[in-house]
């Protein structure tokens, strides 16, 4: 055989050999590389916050091309629902789910990266978290929980809560029994108001049992699907308890840390295109809702007026103030938080609010 031809020859079956690996190598590779347990705090099949969850999961999944599997277990699933951030910050599963105020007690920094009362609403966390230093302070705050927190969520505006009689002064809080969890709460007592914590399940029943006054869940969409509607005459708004709720998912530094830098970048780039994924499920599905309640259910839809709304957020300010007292990293989160609000609420207040005013009359409250 002539050089020439033997080369050709060798070239030739390296290049079939080596097609024939690759076509051979995802059979070869077809269990994932990695297995992530992922617990979160939401009940199963919660729309949005657990169902976001699972979707999060996938894109993974799918994003990595099957190299990178996520189990998600829903609250009480492996580890009780407010045990995800002891589960994830101790390596028992590399990832968890839920909201940082929920973890205040390990923490009182955390509490200002999920809903800050007359706080910024998503738009405003967003421009904090990916642009302003919100998540650079987030994971300083997370990193002696060996955790790495990333926003999967917002839920937009919350709505203010149903109650059975209208408030129209700020008077009327006094004496009211509210489920309202967070800071919020803390602003209800300071009107004299009595604040309950109730998880979602509970809330139906002990409003129309007269145990609770009046209650907070989430918007149109959660509301509805928990009938509260049949044991509360009035809907509130708006929600300036949270006014753009982040919802948040947690990696395991350690666990993080061993993934290849591809794999680090698909997680983040899942958890950022969920937070975009969910805002806009929430807009799209409440206004579904909302219609719904007021045709249908004939709810009656209230604004808390300016006097009242102006004396809530005087108080929600102090315990801000308050809160920012308790451990230095609060202080610094909170004073980061205040200046960032200033500079986007003034921009704010000439964009966004000056277009929503000049349509606003299409949209007035019956
Ligand atoms: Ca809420």
């Amino acid at each position: 055989m002539k050089r020439r031809e033997f080369l050709t020859k060798t070239i030739a079956a390296s290049t079939v050999a080596a097609a024939a690996t690759s076509i051979a190598a995802p059979n070869v590779i077809a269990a994932p590389k990695f297995r992530w347990k992922i617990v979160s705090t939401w009940p199963p099949k919660f729309p949005l916050f657990q169902t976001g969850v699972e979707r999060f999961a996938k894109r993974v999944s799918e994003m990595s091309e099957g190299r990178m599997k996520i189990q998600v277990f829903a609250g009480g699933e492996l580890v009780p629902a407010l045990g995800a951030f002891e589960a994830a910050s101790k390596g028992t599963v590399e990832a968890g789910a839920g909201a940082s105020y929920y973890w205040a007690g390990k923490s009182a920094a955390s509490q200002w990266f999920t809903a800050v009362p007359f706080g910024l609403n998503a738009q405003g966390m967003n421009a904090w978290m990916y642009d302003g230093g919100g998540l650079q302070l987030w994971e300083e705050t997370y990193a002696p929980f060996n955790l790495i927190p990333r926003p999967y969520g917002n839920s937009g505006v919350q709505m203010g809560g149903w109650f059975n009689k209208e408030i129209n002064r700020v008077e009327d809080f006094k004496g009211l029994k509210m489920r309202m969890p967070g800071l919020g709460g803390k602003v209800i007592s300071k009107l004299g108001g009595t604040p309950v914590l109730l998880p979602g399940g509970e809330i139906f029943t002990s409003l129309e049992r007269g145990v609770i006054d009046a209650a907070e869940f989430v918007g149109p969409l959660h509301d509805l699907k928990l009938g509260l509607y049949k044991a509360a005459k009035y809907y509130y708004t708006p929600g300036w308890h949270e006014p753009g709720t982040v919802l948040e998912v947690f990696f395991n530094k350690k666990a993080y840390e061993k993934l290849p830098k591809d794999l680090q970048n698909i997680l983040d780039a899942a958890a950022a295109e969920s937070n975009a994924w969910m805002l806009a499920s929430f807009d799209s599905q409440n206004g579904d809702a909302l219609e719904t309640l007021i045709t249908k259910r004939k709810v009656k839809v209230r604004r808390f007026p300016d006097e009242a709304l102006s004396s809530l957020r005087q108080k929600a300010l102090e315990v801000r103030e308050e809160e920012a007292s308790k451990d230095p990293q609060a202080t610094k989160v909170h004073r980061a938080f205040n200046t960032f609000q200033d500079r986007v609420g003034l921009w704010g207040s000439i964009s966004e609010r000056s277009y929503f005013d000049a349509i606003a009359k299409k949209y007035q409250l019956g």
